[in-house]
């Protein structure tokens, strides 16, 4: 047995499938069988494996210099170069950015900066943040009470009061329909219980929203159309900020640059890792406008340090493999052949749309989910996740790499560089896999 303690596993399962090498969009075991990577690693190989330009620019980079810090006085020119190079690209005027490792990270960053620039403009009572239920945003103190999911709170005892978190609804629309409601009405109602919740508890109290264009873990829910059109209003209404998690959404991952842009939000902050930097080196990223920075840079006279960074914010390795990323991005047109292959890949999933297990398929682009259910004339669910953990299985015995999220839903998120011929292969193999798993249910 290993010493080691699995991150977000059951410590009480042992079987592991021991990932040995990968090239493109597949990966191979130890007993060199090969699977069709289907979920691009956790949501982030964007470009697949053992590209070796990204190999030689992350090589290039130890070469010239393996680390240096961005702390107090110190700077390095890939640092720098990134920097400004996200800021031109993301829809924040002024855009600023700060470095960080993971998402969780990053948005811990965030957390801490809202903080300090409304203690910096005087507005220290502006300090709630409003998440959604079924939501995550990471497993850190901060990031994980932000997380709804109860796995990943639940036995934690994360001071959630004293953090200061507040949540709404998901944005799920599916079976509401069942109780009569239609989609308008549902919208109407969640929106209306958000701004119930913000009146109950004071706006001038609440600093941010934070939001997942489209979520990944929590099941891959794409909201209705209107919702985010609703939202904004009564955020803007009430001066609270809109703070967007880009960790899954961003970077082509939805048919766009970001999933803002797919979803029709307006961001005032967003966080970004995984595709960032294609998964090459740990990088992320907290991104704020312009006026919160000037804020906290006048407020430096009086505060001195700005007492927030990790070793690695902005690892000279992490932002080269980030810069090189961005760079095929643009260069290969990747967002648009990804965009394609994303409506490539919604087609054929809808040959499932009968397929007696399959109660609802949903995502866009290369972020799609199906939902399994028991019985789909009535949209019921499963007790427990059983059913979906069976499903990935038989979807691993196939040769194919899929997640089950939210209970039942089975995730796809394939690199952004998959073929036509590599996404019918997934057809191929996720029908075997539904077929074993209807007679499972049986
Ligand atoms: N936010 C979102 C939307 C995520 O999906 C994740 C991870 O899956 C995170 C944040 C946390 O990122 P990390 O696992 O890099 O800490």
């Amino acid at each position: 047995m290993s010493a080691m303690i699995y991150p977000t596993s059951n410590f009480a399962e042992q079987d592991k499938l021991c990932i040995e090498r990968a090239k493109g969009v597949y990966v191979y075991d130890s007993n060199n069988k090969q699977y069709l990577e289907g979920m691009s690693g956790l949501w982030c190989t964007a470009l697949g494996y053992g590209n070796e330009e990204l190999i030689a620019a992350i090589t290039n980079q130890l070469h010239r210099l393996s680390f240096s810090h961005l702390f107090g006085g110190k700077s390095h020119s890939p640092g720098v170069a990134l920097a400004d190079k996200l800021a031109a690209m993301v829809p924040i005027e002024d855009a600023r950015v700060f470095f960080g490792t993971s998402g969780s990270d990053a948005n811990d960053t965030h957390y801490k900066i809202l903080r300090y620039y409304f203690n910096a403009i005087n507005k220290p009572q502006k300090r709630k943040i409003i998440t959604r239920e079924r939501a995550y945003h990471g497993v850190t103190v901060a990031s994980g009470a932000l997380t709804s999911l109860p796995v990943n709170n639940r036995h934690f005892d994360l001071p959630i009061d004293a953090l200061n978190i507040l949540r709404t609804d998901s944005p799920h629309y599916f079976s509401s329909h069942l109780q009569g409601e239609s989609e308008t009405q549902f919208v109407d109602r969640i929106v209306a219980n958000l701004e119930s919740l913000i009146l109950h508890e004071n706006p001038d109290t609440i600093a941010a929203m934070i939001i997942e264009p489209i979520t990944g873990a929590s099941g891959v829910i794409v909201p209705p159309d209107g919702y985010y059109k609703k939202v904004q209003t009564i955020l803007r209404k009430y001066d609270i900020l809109i703070w967007v998690d880009e960790v899954i959404t961003g970077f082509g991952r939805t048919g766009n640059d970001f999933g803002c842009t797919t979803m029709g939000i307006k961001p005032d902050l967003m966080t970004f890792a995984k595709q960032l930097s294609s998964a090459y080196y740990p990088i992320s990223a907290a991104v704020i406008p312009g006026y919160m920075h000037d804020a906290m840079v006048e407020q430096s006279s009086a505060n001195g340090v700005f007492g927030h960074g990790y070793t690695y914010s902005g690892h000279p390795v992490g932002c080269a493999a980030a810069l090189k990323t961005l760079e095929i991005f643009e260069r290969e047109h990747i967002f648009e052949k990804a965009a394609e292959a994303g409506v490539y890949l919604r087609k054929q999933l809808e040959k499932f749309v009968d397929h007696p297990l399959v109660g609802e398929i949903r995502g866009k682009g290369l972020l799609m989910a199906l939902e399994l259910v028991p019985n789909k004339l009535k949209n019921t669910r499963f007790a427990d996740g059983k059913v979906g953990a069976f499903a990935q299985r038989a979807c691993q015995e196939h040769g194919l790499i899929v997640r089950a999220v939210a209970g039942n839903s089975i995730a796809l998120c394939p690199p952004l560089i998959i073929s036509h011929s590599q996404i019918d292969e997934i057809i191929q193999k996720l029908t075997k896999a539904l077929d074993d798993t209807l007679i499972y249910t049986q």
